[in-house]
């Protein structure tokens, strides 16, 4: 009995807001949204978009590595995430260098590592919400971190940009708005943002580093769902 009453009601609350605007009847509403929604879970990284891409490696003879763990698309049950980017070895106070041309957009010269039980708890916050929070990501587990600009011309129709995370130091004329050329030194690689940087300790060191794609209000990292051996193949042929 109450679910038909249910059933009645929601029946003449259609008729009556259709009656006042269709355009505003909720049926309306979803034949617009449903399209909008597979649209975008289709949407994924197209690896013509990267053919011509070329980058310098951010570390001196560090090159891409192989295992799955430490490329894009890997999971982080740690903090309910995938991981966007790539974890190149390179030990506590490794040279970094920009792998393009750019703008810098941040430099974080005043990082300060977090206490342990903080950032124990945004973790437990991520797992919470069922991903991780894009502050919780950028403004904790990123450490100290250095995103570079590189317009439109370096992926052609989209914006791209390349984040640097986990740095021990910053060179002092990496400031934003400062253009800076391929190969630049910017900084040291570290483990800011890791646990064991809360811990005080150097273990855990790597450079993580990350591109994103811009486009039709779409931001999207570069491999995703790109299985393989077919993404390893793709990102050494652009470090090569
Ligand atoms: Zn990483």
């Amino acid at each position: 009995m109450k679910n038909i009453l249910i059933i009645f009601l929601c029946g003449s609350a259609l008729n009556a807001q259709s009656l006042e605007d269709p355009n505003n009847s909720p049926l309306h509403i979803i034949s617009i949204i449903k399209p909008k929604i597979i649209e975008q879970s289709t949407f994924g990284f197209d690896s013509s978009w990267v053919d011509s891409l070329k980058l310098q490696l951010p570390c001196k003879n560090v090159f891409v590595p192989k295992r799955i763990m430490r490329l894009p698309n890997a999971p982080r049950d740690y903090r309910n995430g995938t991981h966007r980017g790539i974890d190149f070895f390179a030990n506590w106070g490794t040279p970094v260098q920009t792998v393009a041309p750019g703008v810098v957009i941040r430099a974080d010269h005043y990082f300060k590592e977090v206490p342990p039980t903080f950032r124990e708890d945004l973790l437990q916050t991520s797992a919470k919400v069922g991903h991780t929070p894009s502050d919780i990501f950028s403004n904790v587990l990123l450490g100290r971190a250095i995103f570079i600009d590189h317009g439109f011309d370096l992926v052609p129709g989209f914006r791209s940009i390349t984040i640097y995370a986990h740095l021990s130091s910053i060179e002092k004329n990496i400031l934003p708005g400062n253009i800076i050329e391929q190969g630049t030194l910017i900084g040291h690689s570290g483990n800011t943002g890791i646990r064991e940087s809360t811990l005080g300790s150097r273990d855990g060191s790597h450079l993580h580093w990350e591109m994103i794609l811009m486009k039709d209000g779409l931001e999207i990292y570069l491999g995703k769902d790109i299985p393989n051996p077919g993404l390893y193949k793709m990102l050494n042929r652009i470090f090569g």
